[in-house]
């Protein structure tokens, strides 16, 4: 069989697991084995009806007094002795931050590879996968030969698919063996995101990219966007570098945008990125290079280092208001 870790709110699975069970059952399926669900803790029938209709045909629920927050190596250690009793062909996690490091742990305890971001996977020996690699800028091939594999999807790449006839779902609830040191790491408090518009609602967007050079370079261009009544976004270099968070990243990764101006900064305007902003009514773009794509296409455009003309937009528009 194969197993596949489960992420749900509010009675609805979160995106990434979607894709994680389309892609787990096309292998399931060239396997001929079944595709099975590890939830961690107890999830209502909304959950259980869309893990029925994935294909899934039996739910492990890892019920356990440890197990009320999120703990990574409680998580790992109750996958890790489900594997043990259940011997997986295969066992697949959402490409959420979660689910990479809940899986890269399982498959350290066993001392195997994982192959993560992947957008097919052909059955055999050994097993064929294509995945994104360097920040999904290019796919790789590769082989892949391990006792048990374990695997992601890439995120946003895999088109999420109910099986063609949903099953009946059978639960099995289990309780881990769980010591202190599978507590160490773990969720002790939620803080709520910070209010305010979003990226896909606001009219006004300003966005950097790696020409801001780093997270404190945004300074600046959330001076202006405050000005403007407008909010931050980001190209996915951004992301990937960790200076700001997806849920702001506009692209074909991210969100497909459409205020009424977009203010683009240092960034180059690769086609991903352009797909998400070219529905905008304007665009500004501020860059040191006047043969950027971004300025090519872009309304408008500001030649230079934005360090200096976002200060210098800022002050102008304080001493018009
Ligand atoms: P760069 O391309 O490196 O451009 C930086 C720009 O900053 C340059 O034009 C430079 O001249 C300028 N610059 C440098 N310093 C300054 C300065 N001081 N002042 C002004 N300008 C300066 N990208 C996305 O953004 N969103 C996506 O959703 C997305 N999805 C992708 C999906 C796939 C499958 C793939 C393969 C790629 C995806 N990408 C996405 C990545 C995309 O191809 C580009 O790599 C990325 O958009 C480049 O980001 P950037 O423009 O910030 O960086």
């Amino acid at each position: 069989m194969i197993l596949g870790l489960i992420e749900h709110a509010e009675g609805a699975l979160s995106e990434r697991t979607l894709e994680m069970l389309t892609l787990a059952r096309t292998l399931s399926k060239d396997l001929d084995t079944a595709l099975e669900a590890v939830l961690i803790g107890e999830a209502g029938d909304d959950v259980a009806g869309a893990l029925a209709a994935y294909g899934v045909s039996r739910a492990h629920v890892v019920q356990h007094e440890a197990l009320s927050e999120y703990a990574p190596d409680a998580w790992a250690q109750s996958i890790l002795q489900l594997a043990e009793a259940e011997s997986p062909a295969a066992v697949f996690a959402p490409s959420s931050e979660r689910g990479y490091e809940v899986l890269a742990r399982v498959a350290a305890e066993m001392d195997l590879p994982m192959v993560s971001n992947c957008t097919e996977i052909q059955a055999g020996d050994p097993c064929k996968v294509t995945r994104t690699r360097w920040g999904g800028s290019l796919l790789e091939e590769a082989n892949y030969t391990a006792e048990v594999k374990f695997f992601t999807a890439a995120p946003f790449m895999v088109t999420p698919e109910e099986a063609p006839i949903a099953g009946e779902l059978e639960l099995n609830t289990v309780t881990p063996t769980l010591d202190d040191k599978d507590l160490r790491v773990r969720v002790t408090g939620l803080v709520p995101a910070e209010e305010g518009a979003s990226i896909t609602d606001a009219s006004v967007v300003v966005s950097g990219g790696r020409g801001v050079g780093g997270p404190e370079g945004f300074g600046v261009l959330e001076e202006l966007a405050e000005l403007l009544d407008g909010v931050v976004g980001c190209s996915r270099v951004a992301t990937d570098s960790g200076w700001r968070s997806h849920a702001v990243q506009v692209g074909q990764t991210g969100a497909r945008i459409s205020p009424d101006l977009y203010i683009a900064c240092g960034i180059s305007g690769a086609t991903q990125h352009w797909v998400g902003c070219m529905g905008s009514q304007k665009i500004l773009t501020i860059n040191t290079d006047p043969e950027a794509a971004m300025v090519t296409k872009a309304d408008y455009a500001i030649i230079g280092d934005l360090h200096e003309v976002l200060p210098a937009l800022s002050e102008a528009i304080r001493k018009i208001k």
